[in-house]
């Protein structure tokens, strides 16, 4: 009943194109196992959409970060704490992405099995730019190449049918279909880059969270925030990323769907770059979103990147 209330409000708050930061994340915590269901919790809702595709109808599935969500800095419910005792599986991100999962975890009592997605990928350090900034520490946002998404997905296809064995054809056969709609997608992307010209493959974001990208499609991105919306930019670095945007005429500033638009707005403001659109960083939008799965998040950010750099000065 709550649950459902919660539902038709945050819809239409939606719909009023308002938002409620308390109410904002949709989820549906499964409290007690579904019966002939495999109780899986994934940490947000990146996580959630790629376990929805590798189980289907089999796994009864509860989103702890939900749409527009920042996993960065949560802080988990009640709710939850049930949702992560009643699990069997436990899907988390890795590298650091979670900080607050390991007090859940041990909070809760759960006895289920954890699997961290990005297991066997290799971290990026975030580059120490002078300013006090990275000191080496890892870059949780693996989730932004699509070659890193197909690890998560096998990932997520061993930890099922470990935990679900009599699921296991069925898990192999929706994992093989999705990976195919991935490498379509990595194609798309890598087009849509290669008719952006050369020099104005660049761009502004407010925390670093597409250093992935960056790296497998060849966009350089810079933002102002670490990889971690924790810490606030300095006054310092947002004044240097100015100087930047104005020196290498770096085409766009993109907002984000869990920043505050404040400091995006303000760079551009100050640098006479235009603002790029939104883009989908560290979570999904709701299902009614331009961005309801990961296939749909990609394709709308690299459409949002491709119209913003492609286009010539404003
Ligand atoms: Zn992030």
């Amino acid at each position: 009943m709550l649950n459902r209330r919660l539902l038709l409000l945050s819809s239409l708050v939606a719909g009023a194109g308002l938002s409620l930061p308390a109410l904002a994340q949709e989820k549906s915590a499964q409290d007690k196992p579904v019966e002939g269901k495999l109780s899986v919790v994934a940490s947000f809702s990146i996580l959630a959409d790629f376990v929805r595709e590798v189980g289907g109808e089999r796994v009864a599935l509860t989103t702890l970060v939900g749409p527009d969500g920042d996993a960065h800095v949560y802080s988990p419910s009640p709710a939850d704490a049930k949702a992560m005792a009643a699990a069997s599986l436990v899907v988390v991100n890795g590298l650091k992405f979670e900080g607050w999962l390991t007090r859940l975890l041990k909070s809760s009592g759960t006895k289920a099995k954890l699997a961290t997605a990005t297991e066997g990928i290799t971290p990026l350090k975030m580059q120490d730019d002078g300013h006090g900034h990275g000191h080496g520490s890892e870059d949780p946002h693996a989730w932004q190449s699509v070659s890193n998404a197909k690890v998560y997905v096998a990932n997520i296809l061993k930890a099922l049918s470990a935990a679900d064995p009599a699921g296991k054809a069925i898990y192999e056969a929706n994992a093989a279909a999705y990976l195919a709609k991935l490498d379509a997608l990595e194609t798309e992307i890598k087009a849509a880059v290669a008719r952006i010209p050369a020099d104005r493959r660049k761009a502004i974001t407010s925390h670093d969270a597409f250093a992935y990208f960056a790296k497998a499609y060849g966009i350089a991105f810079v933002a102002p925030q670490g990889v971690s919306t924790e810490a606030e930019a300095s006054a310092r670095d947002v004044g240097r990323i100015i100087r930047q945007v104005k020196a290498q005429k770096v085409p766009a500033v993109f907002l984000e769907n869990i920043s505050n638009p404040r400091l995006a707005e303000q760079i551009a403001r100050e640098s006479g770059a235009r603002i790029g659109g939104r883009l989908y960083s560290d979570a999904l939008s709701g299902s009614d979103g331009p961005a309801g799965t990961y296939i749909a998040m990609m394709k709308h950010n690299i459409s949002q990147i491709e119209k913003a750099l492609a286009a010539g000065p404003a």
